[in-house]
C-alpha cells in the first residue's frame, strides 16, 4: 500500500468542517434508549459465531483537571472512590462473563480513561483476578493488553509490575512537553518522567510503546511543537497519535479555563500540521490515518498492508475480527451487530449494577443498510480506497444502483483531488488522506439524512 501523505495547505481549509471520526458506524449520536436484557440477547446470540473478544476497562477518576480534557472523567483526589467502583466493576464482569461461552478468548484488552493508574497496583491486580475469573484471558503471544498510563502517576516499578500481571502494550498522555504550555493547560509533566517510564517498558518486554500528543494547544508554536516532536521522537514511540485541539468551551466546561488568546491561530496551526507530517515522515513513521503514525514493524502498519486494519473505539486496531465488550462507566462494546453504551453518569452506573443489573442505557441494532456503509466507511478510513466489485462480492448488491446518490457526491471530491476514481472505485490520493473523513462522509446515511432535514428547515 502506497503510505505517502501530501499536505495541501488550500485543500485543508477547503474542507474545514467538522465531522464523526468513525470510531464506529452509525456514530454513538444515533444510539437510542436501550435496556440491559436486549443487550445481553445479543452477547448469548453471538455465542453461535464464537468470536474472540476484545474487552475495553473505563476507569474514569483522574487526580487533576487538564483543561483541554473532553473525555468523561470525575476528577477526584478521594482514592476510597475507587473500591465501589471496583464493586460494580467486578458485578458487570461477572454478569458479561455469565453470558458469554467459557471458551472465547480475549484477545485484546484495553485500559482507558480517565486514568487507569489511578488505581494502585493491587486494585489493578484485582481487576486482572477477576478478568481471569470470568473470561478466557491468554497468557501467550496472541494477547494484545494494553493500558493508558498518566506518567504523573505512575513510576517504573509500577511499570515493571504492570507487565507482570500481563499488560504488554502502554500508551503515554503527553500532549506537549513545554513547561509554558503544560502550565496553560494544567498537566506538568516533566519529561524525564516520561522518558523513564518509556526506558521501564522497553526494560519490561512490552510489545508496544504510543504517545498521544495534541496541537492547537493554548501557547503553541510551530517552533514549540517542533521541540515538542523532537523529544518525543527520540523516545522512539512505536506509534504517536497527533490530535487536534478542539476548542468547544461551550460544550466541555473545563475548556473554559483555556484563554482564546493564548489559542495559536487556525494558520500557525496549519504551519503546525504541516510540519508534524513532514517530519514524522522524514523520520521513518508512517502515517496510517487520522492523526496516528506508526514505525514500519509495528503491528498497525502491518495489518494495514495485509488489508486487515480496522477502526474500533480505541482509534485502530488490529481485532477487528473481535467481538467487542465495553465494561465501565460511559464505555461501549459493539457485539452480534449491536452496539451498547453504559451510563455516563457513575452513581447511576454503580446504582444498577449494585441492583443486579447490567448499566447498559443506550443501544443500537444495526441493519443490513448499516452493516454495508460500515464496511465501506471502514476501508475507506483504513485502507485509503474502495472498490467496488469488492463490495458487491462482500454484500451482494449493485454498486451503480445501491450507491447511486454517493457515487455521484463523489464527483466533487474527485475533481478537488482528493481522490482519483477508476471503473472499479477510487483511491484516496497523497493530498486527500489528510482528509479521509470527508470522503467516508459521503456514506453516512445519517449525516446525509440530517443535512438533508438542515437544508428543508432552511428553505
Ligand atoms: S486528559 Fe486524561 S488525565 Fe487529563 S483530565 Fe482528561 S481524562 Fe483525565
Amino acid at each position: 500500500m502506497n503510505h505517502q501523505v501530501q499536505f495541501d495547505a488550500e485543500l485543508i481549509r477547503r474542507y474545514d468542517v467538522t465531522g464523526p471520526r468513525y470510531t464506529s458506524y452509525p456514530t454513538a449520536v444515533e444510539f437510542q434508549p436501550a435496556s440491559p436484557e436486549t443487550y445481553l440477547r445479543h452477547v448469548r446470540q453471538s455465542n453461535a459465531d464464537g468470536k474472540p473478544l476484545s474487552l475495553y476497562i473505563h476507569v474514569p477518576f483522574c487526580e487533576k483537571l487538564c483543561f483541554y480534557c473532553a473525555c468523561n472523567k470525575v476528577v477526584t483526589k478521594r482514592h476510597d472512590k475507587a473500591p465501589p467502583y471496583l464493586d460494580a466493576l467486578f458485578a458487570e464482569m461477572a454478569l458479561q462473563g455469565e453470558a458469554l461461552d467459557a471458551g472465547r478468548p480475549v484477545e485484546q484488552l484495553h485500559f482507558g480513561g480517565g486514568t487507569p493508574t489511578f488505581l494502585d497496583d493491587a486494585q489493578l491486580q484485582s481487576v486482572m483476578d477477576t478478568l481471569n475469573r470470568h473470561f478466557n484471558m491468554l497468557d501467550d503471544e496472541r494477547r494484545e493488553y494494553a493500558i493508558e498510563i498518566d506518567p504523573r502517576t505512575t513510576d517504573p516499578a509500577r511499570i515493571r509490575a504492570l507487565a507482570g500481571m500481563g499488560l504488554n502494550r502502554i500508551s503515554l498522555g503527553v500532549q506537549d512537553v513545554e513547561e509554558k504550555v503544560q502550565r496553560a493547560v494544567n498537566r506538568l509533566q516533566p519529561v524525564e518522567l516520561t522518558a523513564a517510564i518509556v526506558e521501564a517498558a522497553r526494560e519490561s518486554g512490552y510489545q508496544s510503546v504510543s504517545m498521544d500528543l495534541i496541537y492547537g494547544l493554548p501557547l503553541q508554536t510551530a517552533d514549540s511543537f517542533a521541540r515538542t516532536l523532537e523529544t518525543v521522537v527520540a523516545m522512539k514511540p512505536d506509534r504517536l497519535a497527533v490530535y487536534n485541539y478542539a476548542h468547544l468551551p461551550h460544550l466541555f466546561k473545563p475548556q473554559r479555563r483555556i484563554q482564546e488568546a493564548d489559542l495559536p491561530s487556525a494558520e500557525e496551526k496549519l504551519v503546525i500540521l504541516q510540519h508534524t507530517i513532514e517530519y514524522l515522515t522524514d523520520q521513518g513513521y508512517v502515517y496510517i490515518g487520522m492523526d496516528h503514525f506508526a514505525l514500519p514493524d509495528d503491528e498497525l502498519v502491518k495489518a494495514q498492508e495485509r488489508g486487515e486494519l480496522q477502526r474500533n473505539f480505541q482509534g485502530y486496531s488490529t481485532h477487528g475480527h473481535c467481538d467487542m465488550l465495553g465494561l465501565g462507566v460511559s464505555a461501549i462494546g459493539f457485539i452480534d451487530n449491536y452496539y451498547a453504551q453504559n451510563h455516563k453518569n457513575l452513581e447511576d452506573y454503580q446504582q444498577a449494577l449494585a441492583e443486579g443489573q447490567l448499566a447498559v442505557h443506550k443501544g443500537y441494532a444495526c441493519d443490513e443498510d448499516d452493516s454495508i456503509r460500515r464496511g465501506v466507511i471502514q476501508e475507506i478510513m483504513c485502507h485509503h480506497r474502495l472498490r467496488y466489485d469488492w463490495v458487491e462480492q462482500q454484500y451482494g448488491l449493485d454498486m451503480q444502483t445501491y450507491f447511486a446518490t454517493e457515487l455521484q457526491a463523489l464527483q466533487p471530491l474527485a475533481e478537488d483531488g482528493l481522490i482519483t476514481l477508476t471503473d472499479n472505485g477510487f483511491t484516496v490520493t497523497n493530498r486527500g488522506r489528510i482528509l479521509l473523513r470527508h470522503v467516508a462522509m459521503v456514506f453516512d446515511r445519517y449525516l446525509q439524512q440530517r443535512r438533508a432535514a438542515s437544508f428543508s428547515k432552511v428553505i
